[in-house]
């Protein structure tokens, strides 16, 4: 294949560093026809009677679309700063503007890369953060990689490119380009993604940055699920919003640059950085205490809340209780076992699982395995459950949301998903209810850690018992990652399982990484459903969005 290697050559020339100034590259006319004779023009003059153009200085202007983009120009050329749906090269030729000879990314999402392949065919350089520059380049590898579809704990927004973009130049803190009549600065400003940049541009005496998602508008930012990070280590998979520090960090260095206007990719042309930036750190410190105080890992990881923030606490614990005699617990699984010696597991993830139950059998305490019950899809609760069910070749019985993920994982994209393909043997539906054994069963849809997860009711020997999947803990909320579409609202999501507990008033809650049961009061219940509601109101503040599910569920709505 060495004949082809000539194409190599259109791949990036050497990383532009401090002062580089752009070589001249390939440039073709974006426009193909009658430009020659274009009458005299204005570039002002058309800005002004363009409502989606916003003049920033003679020689910059800003397209405002889904995404802003910066348009710097000089003479018939122009470098773009962003490219959104590309929308913006159809205001260039009025302009007078008759040719693309770069366009810088702040970052790799796809909402302002995806239509790249339209400057490029006329010859002009891309320009990318070098920490995302695989992101761009090798974006098809991330797809077909089983490491960003499986077993995936630290779940971060997934807007990569569909097919690879080209990146001529890279570029990484402190580095500049003079593109006269302007000089850019690059300044790494990470939080909406870890490679995110901020680029400087002095031009005409002002200094305007164009910042990527860090902000939306004064007090405002675009999403919040972008901002999952995990807390490294084991709780790496933890983190749901864990990256607002680090947004207001890099919005800070900006401001410290002395930047005069923040331009964000999505939002409001901002005049005042500093107001701005202190809103947005305010809202974000509310609704990220608010957030902490109904979390469940206060009983898992209370050392690590505390050094998430030294005010927050929680609102409500619930006591823990002894566990009844009829029940076991290995691993993430809960067993009921009947007065005839009859099992119901719930959830398998391990073959240590599989193990105990053959223990049981061979020592006679279990004469039989009779049914397994699923309570979400995660990977910890699923992965050995096929070979549970042909080991036993006992029915396994889910409700309709779960089973939909675990019986085609293929259809899906969320965290710790699990590439088992499990057969349910019975579907069913939210308030079914059945005898097994000694006990009667009642089935719902519970969603709480994921949209994707039921609970079920266990009535028997005088006891009302509620398995709650990993959705609660004593000190509240498994709500630890966006992508497991936690909704907000009235009648949805947690709102929808503390409503639920209390019609049922279990006496005791079992979660299925919890060794003992718990019990929380009408007056626990409460106190988180009301943080919920002001966490909502909270985040109709901080979010552009009318319906603040919009900003934290990642699901295209
Ligand atoms: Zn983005
Ligand atoms: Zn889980």
């Amino acid at each position: 294949m060495l004949g082809l290697s000539g194409t190599k050559n259109l791949k990036r020339p050497q990383i532009a560093r401090r002062d580089a100034a752009p070589t001249a590259t390939r440039r073709n006319s974006l426009f193909t026809t009658g430009l020659t004779h274009l009458p005299p023009f204005s570039y002002d003059k058309t800005v002004m009677n363009n409502p989606s153009l916003t003049s920033l200085s003679h020689h910059l202007f800003v397209h405002r679309g889904a995404v802003n983009v910066g348009v710097l120009h000089r003479g018939e050329e122009a470098l773009l700063i962003e490219l959104g749906d590309g929308a913006v090269l159809d205001t260039l030729e009025p302009a007078g503007i008759r040719w693309v000879d770069a366009v810088l990314f702040t970052h790799h999402h796809r909402d302002s890369v995806g239509s790249a392949g339209r400057v490029l065919g006329s010859g002009a350089w891309l320009g990318a953060p070098e920490a995302e520059r695989a992101l761009f380049e090798e974006a098809d590898r991330y797809w077909q990689d089983p490491r960003n579809r499986w077993h995936m704990y630290h779940f971060r927004p997934h807007s990569v490119l569909t097919e690879p973009v080209p990146v001529h130049r890279t570029f990484v803190d402190g580095d500049t380009l003079r593109w006269a009549p302007a000089r850019i600065t690059v300044l790494s400003t990470p939080g909406h993604t870890d490679g995110s940049v901020t680029y400087l541009v002095d031009v005409d005496g002002q200094r305007i940055a164009f910042c990527g998602d860090l902000i939306y508008d004064e007090g405002q930012i675009l999403e919040l699920y972008s901002l999952q990070k995990g807390f490294g280590g084991l709780t790496d998979y933890h983190g749901f919003m864990s990256a607002w520090r680090e947004v207001i960090a890099s919005l800070r260095r900006i401001q410290s640059a002395s930047a005069t206007v923040l331009v964000p990719t999505h939002g409001n042309i901002i005049r005042d950085p500093k107001g701005a930036i202190d809103l947005l750190e305010q809202r974000l410190h509310e609704v990220y205490e608010n957030y902490l105080s109904t979390s469940a890992l206060w009983y898992y990881f209370p050392d690590l809340m505390r050094q998430q923030s030294p005010t927050a606490q929680p609102v409500a614990v619930a006591s823990t209780l002894p566990t009844p005699d009829f029940l076991r617990h290995e691993g993430t699984s809960w067993f009921i076992l009947s007065e005839n010696g009859h099992l119901l597991v719930m959830d398998c993830g391990s073959k240590e699982v599989i193990q105990q139950v053959e223990k049981w059998l061979a020592s006679g305490e279990v004469k039989a395995v009779d049914v397994l019950w699923i309570t979400h899809y995660h990977d910890d609760h699923v992965d050995a459950i096929p070979e549970f069910r042909a080991r036993f070749g006992c029915p396994v019985i889910a409700e309709r949301s779960v089973a939909e993920v675990v019986s085609n994982p293929f259809a899906w994209r969320l965290p710790c998903l699990s590439p088992s393909v499990v057969t349910v043997d019975r579907v069913v539906q939210h308030g079914e209810q059945w005898q097994w054994q000694e006990f009667t069963l009642t089935a719902y849809h519970f969603p709480g850690q994921s949209l994707y997860h039921s609970g079920l009711l266990v009535e028997g020997h005088g006891l009302r018992l509620f398995f709650c999947g990993d959705s609660f803990t004593p000190t509240g909320l498994d709500d630890y990652c966006a992508f497991n579409r936690n909704l907000l609202g009235e009648g949805v999501g947690y709102d929808f399982c503390i409503q639920l507990l209390e019609q049922i008033q279990p006496d005791m809650v079992f979660n299925c990484h919890v060794d003992e049961p718990f019990h929380p009061f009408p007056t626990h219940l409460r106190a988180w459903r009301e943080t919920l509601a002001k966490r909502g109101a909270l985040l109709k503040q901080l979010l552009p969005w009318q319906n603040p599910n919009k900003g934290v569920d990642p699901a295209p709505w």
